[in-house]
């Protein structure tokens, strides 16, 4: 593709102040491309990688800024909650235009929701529609609804991920907490996790899309699949994957011509991409403030956002949860934390890892890049909805303390808005926002879902920046089992602890594997 001609003082006025710009973030980024592009940290992975750097800081980016007009300020407003947030400071904020909403905080309640995203709103969502009895479950929101990771993603509903994805990190992950395995078990054992998690997976689709159109949901739902481009020398791993998925049955993981990415997506690749055909894309701040609507009907069922929990203690009956709008008592606690999990129980230091996911959006973009449809390159993701173009990427741990972050990086916004320009070719954007969020990596990239003490202190987590293609199924289940409709080994229950619960990662040696 031809390069936009930009003259010698604008490219290096353009690459100076980028470089003087530099970051905190920029570098973790850095740090992620030089090990996943340049082969790892040596002297001379480093040694590359600045002069692939400089070259796209005075030749490609200051091609590509010459047809992106970026806002000043841009905002760090994650282009979803541009829109108003119906359950901002709920209920409080109500109380005192004397609407409704409880006034305080409950004493004594039967479960306690922590967080309210993808995860706390389905937990609450299924709670109303299937306590009968009329026992209590109250979500406790730090912030607002859909102001963590569930408000800051690139808008797909995934399928999860795809069976040989899931398979091979699974057998990597096996290699070191099961040595006394041979290869061959280890790979049978990992394609039994890899086939429970596919067919969760696709379950949590459905039912997905039955709930939005069963309760009329307004989230801009539309199913229009999701294209993974690959390289040359991804093309036999890429057929592999599509026959072993087929094999189980898995029928969503295809691979698609180039001129049939072409015609789904208006990207330009040179080979076969893989195709996850019944992918959707969705506003996905408006899906969990319509869970949350429609479980509130339900009056055993409260909300109660900006009222962080700053610990949780069990006595003989049951869990304290302390706020500092007061402590509440209860049988059940379900963590819906993600990459926040570690800051309430420390133990998960190592087990829920927060990794940094950034995005920007804006006016304009290819004009050839279709709606609704999402797409990743090698190097990014990107999307249209309606007049807007959302584009990112990320992969770098973060401290513990630092989930939620928003810090993004400018460097990695001008990559990925050339490799975009790489694809698409030439388009002019006006960039608005500019935003990054955190989620929680498990080190076999496999979710938990289950028990933390073998008792009523539940967790989803570890969902590996896959939320839509987890929570809503896995907090159907657990909301089962608290309730006593079923137990994690029912056929009906699709997160056996067998494969999701946590003691997978926190004590694999005492684990009861499948
Ligand atoms: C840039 C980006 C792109 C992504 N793209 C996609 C995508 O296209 N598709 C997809 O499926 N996933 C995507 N993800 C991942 C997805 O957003 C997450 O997997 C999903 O949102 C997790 O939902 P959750 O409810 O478990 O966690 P979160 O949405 O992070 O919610 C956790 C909530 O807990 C609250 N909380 C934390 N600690 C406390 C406390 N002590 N007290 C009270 N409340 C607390 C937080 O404020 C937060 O609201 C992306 C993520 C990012 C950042």
């Amino acid at each position: 593709m031809r390069r936009k001609h930009v003259s010698f003082g604008r490219r290096l006025a353009f690459g100076v102040r980028l470089l003087a710009g530099l970051r905190k973030p920029d570098i973790q980024a850095a740090g992620v491309y030089v090990r996943a592009r340049f082969g790892g940290h040596n002297p001379l992975s480093w040694l590359r990688f600045s002069c692939w750097a400089l070259r796209q800081a005075f030749v490609v980016m200051p091609a590509v800024a010459a047809g992106v007009d970026v806002a000043r300020p841009v905002s760090r407003t994650p282009m979803w909650l541009d829109d108003a947030n119906p359950w901002a400071d709920y209920p409080w904020s109500r109380l005192a235009a004397n609407s409704t909403g409880d006034s305080e905080l409950p004493s004594e309640v039967d479960t306690v929701v922590i967080g309210a995203g993808f995860t706390g709103a389905a937990a609450a969502y299924h709670w109303a529609k299937l306590a009968t009895d009329g026992r209590r479950l109250i979500v406790l929101e730090k912030d607002d609804p859909a102001s963590g990771s569930s408000g800051r993603n690139e808008g797909l509903v995934v399928m999860g991920r795809y069976f040989a994805m899931v398979r091979d990190r699974m057998v990597e992950r096996l290699r070191v907490v099961r040595d006394e395995l041979g290869e061959s078990e280890r790979r049978a054992l990992a394609e039994k996790f890899s086939d429970v998690y596919c067919r969760a997976a696709y379950r949590n689709a459905d039912l997905i899309e039955q709930t939005v159109r069963d309760e009329g949901f307004d989230c801009d739902y539309a199913r229009a699949g999701w294209v993974q481009a690959r390289g040359a020398s991804e093309q036999e791993s890429l057929v592999e994957s599509v026959e072993s998925a087929a094999a189980r049955g898995h029928g969503d993981w295809t691979s698609i011509s180039p001129a049939e990415v072409l015609e789904r997506s208006g990207m330009r690749v040179e080979h076969n991409a893989g195709f996850s055909l019944a992918a959707a894309s969705w506003h996905p701040a408006k899906w969990v403030w319509s869970l949350i609507d429609a479980a509130l009907q339900n009056n055993c069922v409260s909300l109660f956002t900006r009222t962080p929990v700053a610990q949780i203690e069990s006595f003989a009956g049951g869990y304290r949860v302390t706020t500092p709008r007061g402590v509440v008592e209860c049988r059940h606690v379900l963590l819906a934390t993600e990459s926040y999990s570690p800051q309430l129980e420390p133990r998960l230091h190592d087990a829920i890892l927060p990794m940094q996911e950034q995005a920007a959006s804006g006016l304009g973009g290819p004009p050839t890049m279709a709606p609704h449809v999402g797409i990743s390159g090698a190097w990014f993701f990107a999307g249209r909805y309606g007049e807007r173009v959302l584009f990112g990427s990320g992969g770098s741990r973060v401290r513990d303390k630092e989930a939620g972050r928003n810090w993004p990086s400018r460097f990695l916004s001008w990559f990925v808005a050339g490799e975009m320009q790489s694809a698409f070719g030439q388009y002019e954007l006006q960039m608005t926002n500019e935003w990054s969020g955190t989620v929680g990596y498990t080190p076999d990239e496999y979710p938990i879902v289950g028990s933390l003490d073998d008792a009523g202190k539940y967790i989803i987590a570890g969902m590996c920046g896959s939320g839509s293609g987890v929570s809503f199924n896995a907090a159907r289940c657990l909301v089962e089992r608290i309730l006593n409709h079923v137990a994690d080994r029912d056929a009906d229950d699709d997160y056996p602890s067998d494969y999701f619960s946590p003691t997978r990662l926190l004590d694999p040696a005492n684990h009861t594997w499948p």
